[in-house]
């Protein structure tokens, strides 16, 4: 490709409403341009990292005995309905009407899809396993689309859904897409983490995220550095706290106090009361399924949502607001307090997270505005319902089976395999009869990747202040030749021309500088965009029969004019 006939508007300043650096290289590398907010244009090199990408995630999945379909976006709502998401995922689906006013979905995942097909198609043990998967567009209402590409409300995925006859046989299909993702990543670059990711309602232990470090990212990841653990915080465990919790009985019963204005955590553990925060209970209700649920943690601990959500087995659970709170326990925040709340209403269900275990002497609300108890004993003074591991671990904490400490990082999440089970193919009907003639419902699992997110991640994790720092095999062209001199009629025109046929040749993705621009224009266009590797020529090196190679995370070489196609062949090789 010869630059004048491409297409490449890179910008010397990022567009102020760019917060992240890999949306501004996007922009200013000339690889996107916004449409209006989370809907983005690829530009002709934004299309090929994009393709090359897909590419990977091709190869690797029909190497994994995974094969391509292709899916309709638009869909009908009563699938939708059939399968519970209707509600359940209202906030993320986008809704169209046609001419005659029916209502149709955009589809934010194809699970609905999918499985319809195998419930018409997939009939007998003897077609399983199977492997679906597409390369296609996804449509998410999301309430905060930003960072570019990395939330957008339109964006590729490869989704890859999988049907077995049993458990096991599912979880080797799974088995086979997790090896899959770790060799995607590498082949593009990407340095990305498997973590234990949380499973929701589903249930059960098989679920992984594929995280990129990174500072920008939207999630946090807890691991230890011999690389033996890594999980979601919404997820990850650890052998608790640091300080353990006061476990002596000070042999008292419970004791109201006055505590008039004492609201929080931290007001208590400030003068006068000095009540330090890993003596007290936080007290929060919770509403599950319309049903008010009390929850205890330490003071010093956050509760962590998705691990109540899977303790209570319904995603339709929420905060409850200070009226309903005090309509349901009679007190205000800040004030709760399980003992007097239990005694009150026997009913009530008490989740407590599991460093409360044995707890004694410890403080909490009175459950009556302006007071607290103290002498609080959990087994003598609470009846738990259920006590589960519902805090969120922090940095430091040691490990459960290595003991080792966790550190906690923030990453991106590009991709996701998913254990399903049979939540889908049983609201679904997708069945098949086994060797007995007996019927059961198909076992799923559920992968994606996020294509256009893993490419700006590609870009997050490989900058310098220079611009773009491409992995090879997913650079929009691996080789940038500079003439710094386009004078057709001039020495060194001619000799780029041969260059360039030659690695047009060799099969190298090559683009040809011809612009007649400054070299310090063309320099900097190329360390912005970041083709691997550049070969400048120039009068005066051609003087010395030479042209220089530089690679972009490399220093500069000269080599002989004659050895040149060779040796920028095997420069390549060596190059990541
Ligand atoms: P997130 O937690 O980031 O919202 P998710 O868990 O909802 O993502 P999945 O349903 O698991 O996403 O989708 C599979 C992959 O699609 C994700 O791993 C991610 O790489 C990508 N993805 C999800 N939402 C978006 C989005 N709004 N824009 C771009 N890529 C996305
Ligand atoms: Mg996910």
């Amino acid at each position: 490709m010869r630059w004048t006939h491409t297409f490449i508007p890179t910008l010397k300043e990022s567009p102020a409403d760019a917060e992240i650096l890999s949306h501004k290289l996007l922009l200013r590398a000339g690889l996107i341009r916004k449409l209006t907010a989370g809907l983005y244009t690829f530009l002709p090199l934004g299309v090929r990292a994009l393709h090359k990408v897909a590419q990977i995630v091709r190869e690797e999945m029909d190497r994994a005995g995974a094969l391509e379909v292709l899916m309709p976006a638009l869909q009908p709502p009563d699938i939708w309905q059939q399968s519970g998401r209707y509600q359940s995922a209202a906030d993320v689906l986008y809704k169209v009407r046609d001419r005659a006013n029916k209502e149709w979905v955009l589809g934010p995942t194809h699970e609905e899809v999918i499985t319809q097909l195998a419930a018409t198609e997939i009939s007998s043990y003897r077609q399983m396993p199977k492997n679906f998967y597409q390369i296609q567009v996804k449509f998410r209402d999301e309430i905060r689309p930003r960072f570019g590409l990395m939330r957008a409300k339109e964006f590729m995925m490869k989704d890859a859904y999988s049907f077995d006859v049993s458990d096991d046989a599912a979880q080797l299909s799974y088995q086979k897409m997790y090896d899959a993702y770790v060799r995607i990543f590498q082949r593009c670059g990407l340095k990305a983490v498997p973590v234990e990711a949380d499973t929701g309602v589903i249930g059960g232990k098989f679920s992984h995220e594929f995280m990129v470090p990174a500072e920008t990212g939207e999630n946090e990841i807890a691991c230890v550095a011999s690389g033996g653990y890594a999980a979601n915080l919404e997820k990850a465990t650890s052998r608790g706290p640091l300080t353990p919790t006061p476990g002596v009985s000070t042999g008292h019963a419970p004791e109201k106090f006055p505590t008039p204005g004492v609201l929080t955590i931290a007001a208590l553990a400030a003068p006068p009361h000095l009540v330090p925060p890993h003596r007290q209970l936080k007290t929060l209700v919770y509403l599950a399924d319309s049903r008010p649920v009390l929850v205890l943690v330490r003071g010093d601990d956050q509760l962590n949502e998705p691990k109540l959500a899977a303790q209570l087995g319904t995603d339709q659970f929420r905060a409850a607001e200070p009226d309903e709170i005090a309509a349901a326990l009679g007190a205000h925040p800040g004030s709760l307090g399980a003992v007097a709340a239990t005694l009150k209403s026997p009913d009530l269900a008490v989740y407590a997270d599991a460093a409360l275990r044995g707890a004694a002497g410890m403080v909490t609300g009175a459950n009556e505005d302006g007071f607290h108890l103290r002498h609080v004993d959990l087994g003598r003074d609470i009846r738990v319902t259920r006590w589960a591991d519902l805090r969120t671990v922090r940095s430091g904490e040691l490990d459960v089976a290595t003991g080792q400490p966790l550190t906690l990082h923030r990453a991106i999440e590009v991709g996701h395999v998913f254990k399903l089970g049979t939540k889908y193919s049983e609201a679904m009907n997708a069945t098949f009869l086994d060797e007995q003639g007996r019927a059961h419902p198909c076992v799923m699992g559920c992968y994606g990747i996020g294509v256009t997110r893993t490419v700006q991640a590609v870009i997050e994790q490989s900058n310098d202040r220079d611009g773009i720092l491409w992995p090879k095999a997913v650079a929009p062209y691996t080789v940038c030749i500079t003439p710094l001199n386009v004078d057709p009629d001039g020495p060194v025109m001619p000799l780029a021309e041969t260059l360039y046929a030659q690695l047009q040749a060799a099969g190298v993705d090559v683009i040809l500088d011809d612009r007649p621009e400054r070299p310090g224009v063309k320099f900097k266009d190329s360390e912005l965009v970041g083709f691997p590797l550049r070969v400048g020529l120039g009068e005066k090196s051609l003087a010395r029969g030479e042209v220089e190679l530089k690679p972009r995370r490399g220093s500069l070489v000269g080599v002989r004019i004659e050895e040149a196609t060779a040796r920028i062949l095997s420069l390549l090789d060596s190059l990541p």
